[in-house]
């Protein structure tokens, strides 16, 4: 069973559709972040929303990156999703553990994120200024929060619903899934998803069972008529690079650049994506320093010109 995301529509091209299954991306970053059991499900289900929110994009440079802000012990999340469906995300705490939920014995993912604080959505089109929108987080389990974000931010209702499931050697299914009515959607429409909603409940165990994502949404919303019109793969791909943090630095200043050479002679960055670590030596350090007194020459023409 491969990760896949699909997008379509049901109902006569009335309501929009989002579905993903990304079990290999969500135990790839289980390895590679660390997480316990609840940061797995916390980080894996925020990624599966960046990566179908990522697909809403129609440009193919876009990025769309979502930041949970929600004072827990977990710390923040942050994930990036791109037009293709790939996602990056990191969680701050990844080794935080809770105990499951007294009430239901699910992962307690909101006791890990905490619900006091805030979802910020960015939405980076490549133009000039990216579009952001913050919404209060409604209960820190993250799907709800999402939706409450296409709502209050977009105004566009939508139904969300987020899944990791876990057992003792790692993840065993990890899904979600996006319903979208448009504005023009009739009530009997939307009177008859919701009667099929009942049924998302079963969607990470038939995948776990080994059906493919596009039966189990035939199945599951088998009375709408699903057609689909995009099939795109959601791995977890860095775009970190020596050349960007070296931008980093020169952003820091020729005179910081010269104090971290002379008293600390060399630098390491480490990628809070990826973990991937950069050196940079003294003689590295002052190269940087003359490119960023260079840069602010230049910029000071710039300037002058104006
Ligand atoms: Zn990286």
């Amino acid at each position: 069973m491969k990760d896949m995301l699909l997008k379509g529509m049901l109902c006569d091209a009335t309501v929009n559709f989002y579905a993903i299954s990304a079990p290999e991306m969500a135990e790839s970053v289980r390895r590679l972040h660390g997480t316990s059991p609840v940061c797995t499900a916390a980080l894996g289900r925020t990624l599966m929303a960046a990566s179908m929110m990522g697909a809403m994009m129609k440009i193919e440079e876009g990025e769309v990156s979502l930041i949970v802000k929600g004072g827990g012990p977990a710390g923040n999340i942050v994930c990036v999703g791109r037009a293709d469906g790939s996602v990056k995300g990191y969680i701050t705490n990844p080794q935080v553990d809770l105990p499951p939920r007294e009430s239901d014995g699910k992962l307690d993912v909101s006791g890990a994120v905490g619900k006091n604080g805030t979802l910020t959505v960015i939405n980076d089109l490549g133009m000039k200024e990216p579009y952001i929108g913050q919404s209060d987080l409604v209960s820190g389990e993250i799907a709800e929060d999402v939706a409450s974000h296409f709502l209050t931010s977009q105004q566009q209702p939508s139904a969300v619903f987020l899944g990791v499931h876990l057992n003792a050697q790692g993840v065993t299914s990890a899904c979600g899934l996006i319903l979208q009515p448009m504005p023009n959607c009739p009530d009997p429409i939307l009177d008859l998803l919701e009667s099929r909603l009942y049924a998302v409940k079963e969607m990470p165990d038939l995948l776990a069972g080994g059906m493919e994502l596009k039966e189990v949404i035939d199945w599951m919303l088998s009375d709408t008529e699903p057609q689909y019109t995009m099939e795109l793969t959601p791995v977890f791909r860095c775009d970190c690079s020596r050349e960007r943090l070296e931008q980093v630095l020169i952003s820091l200043g020729e005179k910081e650049l010269s104090d971290m050479a002379d008293q600390q002679h060399g630098a390491e960055m480490t990628c809070h994506f990826c973990n991937q670590v950069y050196r940079f030596d003294e003689e590295e350090l002052r190269a940087l320093a003359l490119r960023a007194e260079q840069a602010k020459t230049t910029r000071g023409e710039m300037d002058d010109g104006e």
